[in-house]
């Protein structure tokens, strides 16, 4: 198609406030799909969507749309992933467009996520369309949540699009409001290959599978290509649209998205953000905003099974390859065995990797506490990233520890203000802005250590706010605190997996609270066992867990089966995730209890 009648957009939206729906609206009324197709397609998603509350991306579509003034469209849907620990993704899948639709439940209204794309979209210069969804639903405001827009957001909302996504409502009206107010993408057919990266995926047959949005020149299948960050060079296979399904092409020009095949090994080869050039013709620089994956939040994975650690490394492997940001190396404890220091982009990332490597590869893992990364300056004046407590060097050897800070950005009704307020504080958080936007709506911004942010941080909140305060975070800086490490010894060794960082402040509360969690979660054994949680040297707070008495099931004996059975399954549930540390046994539970004290 020609630029001029080409449309490059996605959708934001916090979730559950419909995105999914109108995409699939979209789709079904462009034609796109057809009716049974939706349903399978929206049927595969749903599981993993509802247990993770995230939104599962589809990546991107192509739709053919005649519009009212009788010509042929081409509107490309970019999705964007729908969570805070792949930001980079969504401001690279923005990058990609020049318009968004600003999708908000009209009987909810803005949430911290929304807020967070929006800045995103605006930093990317997109037209923003905002729709007001769920208009059918009897507590639906359009008028209220508009106000709330112009208010939080600062957009004009006068031509905004009232709609629902499942009742079918202004469908129309957004197509043709995106071919009217989405600029057309810049005709720059003419300049050398450059064109960005938003999304890839692995496919065990094809290798790497790249999608991208052509921005200069023109890409056809006999092209040698070259990936600008990565260096590498390759042969393309297969060039193709998306409509949904993959689709070859001749060829792409500016303005144009589609996807390659190239027999690329590894995502990471073709990171989301490098720019696609020609090996022939290269663009003298590649586009802005590429940005190496960083971890922020490590831990360590051990194979309950010291024998499982080779395929713990393969599953690591294979994941990999799918998976840019993902990191590993070898890790070995005196307590724990073999396994692997992991980094991931964020707490959601973390989880996800677990989930995968013990679902699809049927591992059964003991995970180390999250840990963030440590900047600690040696007396020699050497700098060391520390990513796991127990490699913190002695407070002899090192002139100061800094940790990262994020800014927290909070959107909460006012009720719950002195609550949230109140985690803050004890999350050593500093106050930094309080707005009353709207009847109802307060943004609340502080400044906290990373640290007190990857433990149960967002439960916290979600619980204090009984569900309706909503909250994003982004890295600011680097700071200097007083911090030590906290050893805990068990039964009189000492644990490094469970060593901590902990502000100076509240290491013996952290300990004393420590020692009385384990003593709960660890099991009785046949012996006496002495928990501790140490300082250097200095013993700070200790508990002790009772000899077990008795058979657990002579309890019941005589008793009926049943209550029998079910003591013996309750016990081979609980035997499942041990890890034996010399002749204690200590469930994954106790790995994690760091994080929540309270
Ligand atoms: P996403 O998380 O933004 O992708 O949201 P979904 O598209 O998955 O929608 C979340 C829930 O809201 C689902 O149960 C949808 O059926 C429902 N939903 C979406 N759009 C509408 C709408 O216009 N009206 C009503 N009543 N429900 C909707
Ligand atoms: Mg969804």
């Amino acid at each position: 198609a020609p630029v001029s009648r080409i449309r490059n957009f996605s959708i934001i939206a916090h979730i559950d406030h419909g995105k999914s729906t109108l995409a699939d609206r979209l789709l079904q009324q462009t034609k796109t799909i057809s009716e049974r197709d939706m349903k399978a397609q929206v049927l595969d998603t749903m599981d993993l969507e509802r247990e993770r509350g995230i939104t599962i991306k589809l990546q991107a579509a192509r739709m053919n749309y005649q519009g009212e003034d009788g010509e042929q469209y081409v509107l490309n849907l970019i999705d964007t992933p729908g969570h805070v620990d792949f930001s980079y993704e969504v401001s690279r899948a923005l990058a990609a467009c020049e318009g968004a639709l600003l999708v908000v439940d009209a009987s909810q209204g803005v949430e911290a996520q929304t807020l967070a794309n929006v800045y995103l979209a605006l930093e990317n210069d997109l037209e923003i369309i905002p729709v007001l969804n769920k208009v059918d639903l009897p507590g639906a405001d359009p008028e209220r949540v508009k106000q709330e827009i112009e208010t939080i957001v600062g957009l004009d909302c006068s031509n905004a699009i009232e709609a629902s996504a499942k009742a079918g409502i202004g469908i129309e009206d957004i197509l043709e409001s995106i071919v009217e107010t989405v600029p057309e993408p810049e005709d720059n057919t003419k300049k050398p290959l450059r064109a960005l990266i938003f999304d890839s995926y692995y496919d065990s047959y094809r290798g790497v599978i790249v999608y991208f949005r052509v921005v200069d020149g023109t890409l056809s299948r006999r092209d040698r290509i070259r990936l600008m960050a990565s260096g590498k060079e390759y042969e393309i296979d297969e060039l193709g649209v998306l409509s949904p399904h993959q689709v070859e092409v001749d060829e792409l020009h500016a303005g144009e998205v589609g996807y390659i095949s190239a027999s690329i090994k590894a995502v990471a080869d073709a990171r989301v953000g490098d720019t696609i050039t020609l090996v022939k013709r290269k663009a003298e620089e590649p586009l802005p905003g590429y940005v190496e994956a960083n971890p922020m939040v490590f831990c360590g994975l051990f194979p309950t099974d010291s024998d499982r650690y080779e395929d713990l490394r393969e599953a690591l492997e294979k994941l990999k390859l799918n998976d840019a940001a993902l990191q590993y190396e070898p890790e070995t404890s005196s307590a724990m065995g073999f396994g692997f220091r992991c980094g991931f982009l964020g707490l959601l990332h973390m989880e996800i990797v677990q989930e995968r490597l013990e679902r699809e590869y049927n591992l059964d893992l003991i995970t180390t506490a999250p840990s963030v990364v440590y900047r600690v300056t040696t007396i020699d004046g050497e700098v060391l990233n520390i990513d796991n407590p127990c490699e913190l060097p002695d407070p002899q050897a090192r002139e100061k520890i800094e940790e990262p800070y994020v800014k927290v950005e909070m959107l909460t009704p006012e009720e719950f203000v002195g609550t949230l307020m109140d985690l803050c504080q004890t999350r050593r958080g500093d106050f930094k802005d309080m707005k009353y936007l709207t009847e109802g709506r307060t943004t609340l911004v502080y400044e906290l250590p990373l640290a007190e942010v990857v433990t149960d941080f967002f439960d916290q909140m979600k619980s204090r706010s009984r569900g309706y305060a909503s909250m994003e975070y982004q890295l600011i800086d680097y700071r200097v605190n007083h911090l030590v490490k906290l050893d805990v010894m068990i039964n009189g060794d000492k644990v490094d997996p469970l060593a901590a960082i902990v502000h100076r402040d509240q290491a013996y509360y952290v300990g004393k609270a420590l020692a009385e969690k384990l003593k709960e979660l660890i099991p009785r054994h046949q012996f006496k066992i002495p928990i501790q949680a140490a300082i250097g040297s200095r013993i700070i707070a200790s508990a002790s867990i009772p000899a077990l008495r008795k058979d657990v099931l002579s309890k019941c004996y005589g008793g009926d089966i049943s209550r029998k059975k079910k003591l013996l399954k309750k016990q081979a549930k609980g035997k499942k995730r041990l890890k034996a540390i010399g002749t204690v046994d200590v469930p994954q539970e106790a790995f994690m209890a760091v994080l929540k004290l309270n």
